[in-house]
C-alpha cells in the first residue's frame, strides 16, 4: 500500500515550527488601499544602484510615469505611483536607518487614479535580450523581499544556461498570508509570468514549491496546470525557514548550492510568487511596478489584511487606516523572523515590503526577556538549516573575533533566518551579531 502524500513530503534537515499566526489574514481576498495624501518614492527600491530622477520639483506626474531612470544594469527605473505633483526631491527615513534620496509627490485626491502610462507588447515576438530589456523597463524587483533586479537574475541564468526555474510559493514566516492570496485570486498573471520569466532564463521547466499549509493553493494551482507539462506542483513540509532558496532547491531538486555559490551553479533560479505575478501583470501592458500587495496584520491591527497597496507610503498613513488596537506600536517591516522594527513610521512601503507586522508593546512595567549566558544546550545548533554553529559564533562575536567567525565557522553561510535567535532558552540574540559580524567584515574588505 502506498504512503499518504502528507507523510512523504520532502522538507530540509534543522529548522523550526513557529506560531503561524496566519489565519488574521489567510482568508482575507486582496483590497486596494486608500492612496495617502502625499508620497514618498525612494529611489533605491532594489539591490544595485539608485534609479536616477527623471523629473523636478513642481512638475505634474500622471500614475505610471517614470519618474526616475535606471542607472546601469544593475539597477530598475522608478514610476509614480500616483498621479500628482512631485513637491520635492530630497532625503527621507528608509527602512534600514541611513536616510535615502526620495521623490515626494503630492496626490491628486480628486483624480481618478488610473494607470496613466505604459507601453504594450507582444511578448512572443521578442527576442531574448529584448524580452529582458522590457522587464527591466518595467521596473520589476524580487517581491520576496530581497527586490533583487528581475530582469538581471533572468538573464545571469540563461547565461548560465540554467534548466529549471524554482517558483517560491512557500511563504514560510508566521504572519505573512501574501503570496497563499495571490496564487488563489491571481492565478492567470502567475501562470502568465512562470511562462514570461522561462522565455527570459531559457529554463525549460518550472516548479511551484508550496508549503502545505495551503492545501487551497496546491488544489487551485494543479487543477489550472493539469494540462501544462511544463510547471510542476510540490508540496513541500510546513517548516521554517523552507522558503530560502538554498533550502527549496536542495529539497525540489536534491542538489545542495556550494557555499559561496548561487542557484545557477546547480543549474536552477529561484523566482517568489509575487514577483511573477507581477511580471505576468504588468509585462504585456508594459507598465511600471508602482504598487504592491502587503499583508498587514498583527496583534495590534484592527483591521489586518492583504492589501494593494501604492509604494511611497508612509507607515503612519498605513497604520491610520488599518487602525491600532491600543497602544501597541511595535512596527515590523517583513515577517518576525527576518523583519527589521521600524524607529519611524515615516518610512514608506517599497518594492521590498512583504508585510508589516504590528506586535504588542510589553507594557512599561514588564521587564524585557533577560539575556542569560549561554548554557551550552545545543538547540541553537540543532535549529540551524545551514549546520552552523550558532553559539560558537556568538561566543566570538562578543569577543570580536569576526575574522575567524568568517574564515573557521562559515559565517557567510548564514543567511540570517532567526531560528537559532528564536530556540535559544538564553535570549541571546545570536543572529543579530552575526549580522553585525558579516557587515564589519563586509565594510573591511571593500
Ligand atoms: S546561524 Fe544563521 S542560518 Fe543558522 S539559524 Fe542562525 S540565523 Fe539561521
Ligand atoms: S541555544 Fe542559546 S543557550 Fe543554547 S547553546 Fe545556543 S546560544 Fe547557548
Amino acid at each position: 500500500m502506498a504512503f499518504p502524500e502528507a507523510f512523504t513530503r520532502r522538507t530540509f534537515g534543522h529548522g523550526v515550527h513557529a506560531p503561524e499566526h496566519k489565519d488574521l489574514t489567510r482568508e482575507r481576498p486582496i483590497r486596494r488601499f486608500a492612496f495617502a495624501p502625499r508620497l514618498t518614492v525612494p529611489l533605491s527600491q532594489h539591490i544595485g544602484k539608485p534609479a536616477v530622477p527623471c523629473v523636478r520639483p513642481g512638475q505634474e506626474v500622471g500614475r505610471g510615469e517614470p519618474i526616475a531612470l535606471a542607472d546601469g544594469f544593475l539597477s530598475v527605473p522608478i514610476h509614480a505611483p500616483v498621479t500628482g505633483v512631485v513637491e520635492a526631491i530630497r532625503l527621507m527615513p528608509s527602512a534600514r536607518g541611513p536616510k535615502t534620496g526620495a521623490i515626494v509627490i503630492k496626490t491628486y485626491a480628486a483624480d481618478d487614479q488610473q494607470v496613466l502610462y505604459g507601453a504594450p507588447r507582444t511578448i512572443e515576438n521578442l527576442a531574448p535580450a529584448e524580452l529582458i530589456q522590457a522587464i527591466q523597463d518595467i521596473g520589476l524587483a524580487g517581491q520576496g523581499g530581497a527586490a533583487f533586479p528581475t530582469h538581471a537574475k533572468l538573464a545571469a541564468a540563461r547565461e548560465h544556461h540554467v534548466e529549471t526555474l524554482i517558483v517560491n510559493g512557500c511563504e514560510c514566516e508566521p504572519y505573512q498570508t501574501t503570496d497563499h492570496r495571490l496564487m488563489l485570486e491571481w492565478v492567470d498573471d502567475l501562470i502568465a509570468g512562470i511562462h514570461f520569466a522561462l522565455a527570459a532564463s531559457g529554463a525549460r521547466r518550472a516548479i511551484i514549491g508550496v508549503e502545505d499549509n495551503k492545501p487551497d493553493a496546491i488544489d487551485v494551482l494543479r487543477r489550472r496546470l493539469a494540462a501544462d507539462a511544463s510547471i510542476a506542483v510540490t508540496a513541500v513540509r510546513t517548516k521554517y525557514p523552507q522558503g530560502s532558496a538554498e533550502l527549496l532547491i536542495k529539497v525540489l531538486l536534491k542538489r545542495e548550492v556550494p557555499a559561496g555559490g548561487r542557484s545557477y551553479d546547480v543549474g536552477a533560479v529561484v523566482q517568489n510568487i509575487a514577483t511573477l505575478v507581477m511580471l505576468g501583470r504588468l509585462l504585456p501592458p508594459g507598465q511600471g511596478l508602482i504598487e504592491r500587495v502587503v499583508t498587514i496584520t498583527g496583534e495590534g491591527v484592527k483591521q489586518p489584511g492583504n492589501y494593494l497597496v501604492p509604494f511611497g507610503t508612509p507607515l503612519g498613513f498605513v497604520l491610520e487606516q488599518v487602525g491600532f488596537v491600543g497602544d501597541m506600536s511595535r512596527v515590523i517591516l517583513g515577517g518576525p523572523m527576518m523583519g527589521t522594527a521600524v524607529s519611524s513610521l515615516d518610512v514608506p512601503v517599497t518594492k521590498a515590503t512583504t508585510a508589516i507586522v504590528v506586535l504588542p508593546v510589553q507594557p512599561a512595567t514588564a521587564s524585557a526577556p533577560r539575556m542569560y549566558p549561554c548554557i551550552r544546550c545545543g538547540r541553537c545548533v540543532a535549529a540551524c538549516p545551514m549546520h552552523l554553529n550558532p553559539s560558537q559564533l556568538g561566543l566570538l562575536a562578543a569577543k570580536r573575533e569576526y575574522r575567524a567567525m568568517q574564515e573557521r565557522f562559515h559565517l557567510d553561510a548564514c543567511f540570517e533566518c532567526g531560528s537559532c535567535t528564536y530556540v535559544c532558552p538564553a535570549h541571546i540574540p545570536l543572529v543579530q551579531y552575526l549580522r553585525i559580524a558579516k557587515a564589519l567584515n563586509r565594510e573591511q574588505a571593500a
